[in-house]
């Protein structure tokens, strides 16, 4: 029995990507399966397992680029309450892996804890923004997360310490396949001094990023001392362009897809741009992006 067979109400077949990435890009998924709870999510992989059909978890889509053929094997989004509930008790907050960053960060504002106001402005999930490390040069999530609940490869829920994990800029060693919830530890502050950091933080990030009708997503990983768009710009590919794709002008860093592009479009300018600064510079610039 196919995997839609067995799972009609939470699966979708071939069902393209692009709708539920940012840059609105991607073919379609063999199977595209939404669970409503963890026993649901359980059930679909174990028969994944023994299908040996690849499972791989979708977040907001804005760390990713999904090639342009078929995906084969399982996409899964967490979006039913089980798993993007937030709850708090005391200085912590357990936030489910599906659930939104924007959601959790409002709700710590409101609940006077602070600690994560300065990622207001960073789209994504809970669970795709811990496993990406998300943050800046100044605060990483990294530094509030005291724990990861993961589902493992043989279906088991196990928590993962902060002291087990290693976190470095915007990547983390969470190879489990899912992340079920996150607990964080932040700190107890006055409503008005937490709103205030997140206002300084979110024009400070708007400035540098694509403008917000544009569909554009990070490349690269800054290296030590430096940042990618400024070696970028020294290897002259500022405004570089392939197809309908190009980098942005407010930040190199970024690829704007206009209408009409392609991964493939994507994918030839990652490679020539790294190939120019290579060149150019001597500096090996490291992919940020997830590509499927
Ligand atoms: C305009 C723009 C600005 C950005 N600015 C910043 C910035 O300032 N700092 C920064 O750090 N990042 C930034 N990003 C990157 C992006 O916002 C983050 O990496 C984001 O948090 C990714 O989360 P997501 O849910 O969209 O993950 P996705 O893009 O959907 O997935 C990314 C990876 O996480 C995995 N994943 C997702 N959910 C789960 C889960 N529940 N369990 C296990 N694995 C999972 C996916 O399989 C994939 O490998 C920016 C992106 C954009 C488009």
């Amino acid at each position: 029995m196919s995997l839609a067979e067995q799972f009609p109400a939470i699966t979708q077949r071939n069902q393209p990507l692009a709708p539920y990435t940012h840059l609105k890009i991607g073919g379609p998924a063999q199977y595209l399966v939404q669970p409503r709870t963890l026993e649901e999510l359980n059930a679909v992989l174990a028969a994944c397992r023994q299908d040996k059909l690849q499972v791989r978890m979708l977040g907001g889509g804005f760390n990713l680029l999904v090639r342009d053929d078929p995906l084969p094997g399982v996409v899964i989004r967490l979006t039913a309450e089980p798993f993007t509930f937030l709850k708090r008790s005391g200085r912590r907050v357990v936030a489910g892996g599906g659930g939104q960053l924007f959601d959790l960060i409002a709700f710590c504002v409101r609940a006077g804890l602070g600690g994560l106001e300065t990622l207001i402005g960073i789209r994504g999930t809970v669970g795709g923004s811990v496993r990406c490390n998300v943050g800046d040069r100044t605060a990483e999530i990294s530094q509030t997360v005291r724990n990861v609940t993961v589902l493992t490869e043989a279906g088991t829920v196990q928590v993962r310490s902060r002291d087990e994990l290693t976190f470095r800029e915007h990547a983390s060693d969470i190879d489990e396949p899912v992340i079920l919830s996150v607990e964080f530890e932040l700190e107890n502050d006055l409503p008005a001094a937490i709103v205030k950091r997140m206002r300084k933080a979110w024009i400070l990030r708007k400035a540098t990023e694509p403008l917000s009708f544009q569909a554009g997503v990070r490349l690269f990983r800054n290296p030590p001392g430096q940042t990618a768009a400024s070696l970028i710009d020294r290897a002259a590919m500022t405004k570089a362009k392939v197809g309908a794709a190009e980098l942005s002008e407010r930040n190199s860093n970024y690829v704007i897809a206009h209408p009409g592009s392609t991964a493939r479009d994507i994918l030839q300018l990652i490679a020539l741009v790294r190939d120019k600064v290579k060149q150019r510079t001597g500096v090996l610039l490291e992919q940020e992006l997830h590509v499927w």
